[in-house]
């Protein structure tokens, strides 16, 4: 999974409209504009300290854009740091924020002040593991190749230690997945905050409770298509577990809030009140406005099934919209 994607994302810009998705950041500025000032509101709180903005996978570098400009008009104007591999999206985000450095990793983001965070459908691109119930027991899911396709096999290794007690149980058929290198990452940010102070949201589609269940998922043009096709083709995602991001976000000692539907968080940071502004000084594109706002918030659409997690640097006051 991280092999295709990492081929994925090299090789093509796959957002918007003739690309294979679209995002938040995409559908509205209001999305990018919200997020800055959710932020520069906490940093105010804090007591305006030297901080830089950060934001994993930044795409086009719409939301950063976005962000930043909403955050100059409340006085602050941070060092921009992006986490990015892809050459292709590197190039788009250069034209939205020429100002920002480019990082491989996390490893080499600045140590020496707070960071305000941000990574919005990152944490789903990255590799997931799955555990399948056999009539032997808990297998890890392996991916072979039949002489024409790759497909999935249950590996020899008994995994049974590893599952939870609630779903030890659950039929034959049955997946359950981890993600280590999201809880991995996670658990650096959170060290890192704790050190250094600030804070990260997270924005990304996924379950609030660990579940049973194969979310595995690749999209192309749009449309779901076979994840163990043409590999390195296809956005491949999986939802997030925001119960292990907590935790490990929690086991670093950072404070931790939600997870809250988008919608709603959205919503309790201003968007009904950026929609009305917006619409009424643009009213020949009221009605685009509005269809964003829905399409951001309503439960059948983004509102529910993306959520937002913020966690935060003990001393730091609370995110607003919790
Ligand atoms: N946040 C953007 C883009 C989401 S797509 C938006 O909301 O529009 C996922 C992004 O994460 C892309 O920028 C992709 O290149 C980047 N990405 C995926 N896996 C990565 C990895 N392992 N390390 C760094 N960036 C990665």
């Amino acid at each position: 999974m991280a092999e295709a994607n990492a081929a994925y994302y090299a090789a093509r810009d796959p957002l918007g409209a003739a690309g294979d998705f679209v995002t938040a950041p995409e559908v509205s500025q209001m999305f990018g504009e919200l997020i800055g000032l959710a932020l520069a509101d906490l940093w105010a709180r804090a007591g305006r300290p030297e901080a830089a903005f950060v934001e994993l996978g930044p795409g086009r570098g719409t939301l950063a854009a976005d962000a930043l400009r909403a955050m100059r008009t409340h006085g602050l104007a941070p060092p921009v740091h992006f986490v990015e591999t892809s050459p292709v999206l590197r190039a788009e985000q250069a034209q939205r924020v020429p100002q920002a450095r480019w990082h491989a990793e996390i490893a080499t983001l600045p140590t020496d002040r707070p960071l305000l965070l941000v990574a919005n459908e990152f944490f789903d691109a990255l590799p997931i593991h799955q555990i399948v119930r056999t009539p032997a027991g808990w297998r890890e899911r392996m991916v072979a190749f039949d002489g024409a396709t790759f497909v999935p096999v249950p590996g020899t290794v008994p995994f049974d230690v590893i599952v939870p007690a609630a779903l030890q149980d659950e039929p034959v058929g049955s997946i359950i997945e981890t993600a280590p290198a999201a809880a991995a990452i996670l658990r650096d940010l959170a060290g890192r905050i704790v050190a250094q102070g600030g804070a990260v949201i997270v924005i990304d589609y996924g379950y609030a409770e660990h579940a049973a269940g194969d979310t595995l998922q690749a999209v192309s043009a749009h449309a779901y298509a076979d994840p163990f096709a043409a590999p390195g083709t296809r956005d491949l995602t999986a939802h997030v577990d925001f119960s292990a991001l907590a935790a490990a976000a929690g086991a670093e000692g950072a404070h931790v809030y939600g997870p809250l539907g988008q919608g709603a968080w959205l919503d309790a940071i201003g968007l009904p009140r950026r929609t009305e502004h917006l619409a009424a000084v643009t009213p020949t594109r009221a009605g685009e406005i509005e269809s964003a706002r829905r399409r951001l918030s309503d439960p059948a659409e983004m509102g529910t099934l993306f959520k937002v997690l913020a966690i935060t640097a003990p001393g730091w006051p609370p995110p607003a919209g919790f």
